[in-house]
């Protein structure tokens, strides 16, 4: 059984979707948890009173700004005294073709699903090398590897963040802190449900598994690469997908 006692761990974006249901997953394994939100407050609360155990800190924060990071990993660290774990979740989208697309619409994009995980982990990678323990997971996506028309924005972001974590995962493995990215497929969550039938039913019938993926197996996923049973694995994707990229 995953155990995630004695880790204290920062999800962001933990207001709704994949995040909530990670954060869900890790206090169920015995984490203390800070959840970021940016604007969602009440769901986040809501989000926060669902959390099994206790100790638990909601931080508004906006990933995209470095004081606002600064500051909230500030607050997480005066509560805990230590974080060992990291999970970069909170993402947009803006989609839109190349010859439509507003500049404005790719910066924020690349702002808050890059930047922003640069940031968190700027933050967090200092008292973790001093620790010799820590684990950063990073969401990226399916769209990373495969590319999706209508998406370049977001699948630049998601292929920056993949590389982001290779080249960070070399740079803090020998202190025992490992990086890692997972690329879930198409899950359930307000972002896919912004697709519409016609778009959902052509993604489904794409991926093997016949089905769009739920936030707890994207959560599991992300338990295993906080937890100590994944001490050796470092610098990898872990695709969550159904099959859809192989
Ligand atoms: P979602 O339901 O739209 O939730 C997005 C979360 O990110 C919310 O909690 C939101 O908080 C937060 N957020 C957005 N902008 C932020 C900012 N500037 N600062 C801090 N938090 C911010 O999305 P989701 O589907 O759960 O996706 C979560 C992650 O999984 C994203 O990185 C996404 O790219 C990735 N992903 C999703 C899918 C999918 O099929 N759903 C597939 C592959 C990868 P507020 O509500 O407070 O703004």
């Amino acid at each position: 059984m995953i155990t995630l006692k004695d880790k204290n761990i920062v999800v962001t974006g933990a207001s709704r979707g994949i995040g909530a249901g990670i954060a869900r997953a890790l206090a169920s394994c015995g984490a203390r948890v800070a959840l970021t939100y940016s604007s969602s407050q009440n769901a986040a609360e809501e989000v926060m009173a669902s959390l099994a155990g206790s100790g638990h800190l909601l931080l508004k924060m906006d990933v995209a700004d470095a004081t606002s990071v600064n500051e909230g990993f500030a607050r997480a660290f005066e509560t805990f005294g230590t974080i060992e774990g990291l999970v970069n979740n909170a993402g947009i989208t803006r989609d839109q073709l190349l010859m439509r697309m507003k500049d404005e619409d790719f910066d924020a994009v690349l702002n808050t699903n890059l930047r922003g995980a640069y940031f968190c982990s700027k933050a967090v990678a200092r008292a973790m090398l001093k620790a010799r323990r820590g684990s950063i997971v990073n969401i990226s996506s399916v769209v990373g590897q495969m590319g999706n028309g209508g998406q370049s924005n977001y699948a630049a972001s998601k292929a920056g963040l993949e590389g982001f974590t290779r080249s960070v995962a070399q740079e803090l493995a020998s202190r025992g802190v490992r990086v890692n990215a997972l690329a879930p497929g198409f899950i359930s969550t307000d972002m896919t449900d912004a697709l519409d039938e016609k778009q959902k039913a052509a993604i489904q019938e794409r991926i093997p598994m016949l089905r769009l993926g739920q936030v707890e197996e994207i959560a599991h996923a992300a338990a295993f690469l906080l937890s100590d049973m994944s001490l050796y694995i470092t610098g990898q994707v872990l695709q969550v997908n159904g099959g859809l990229y192989m």
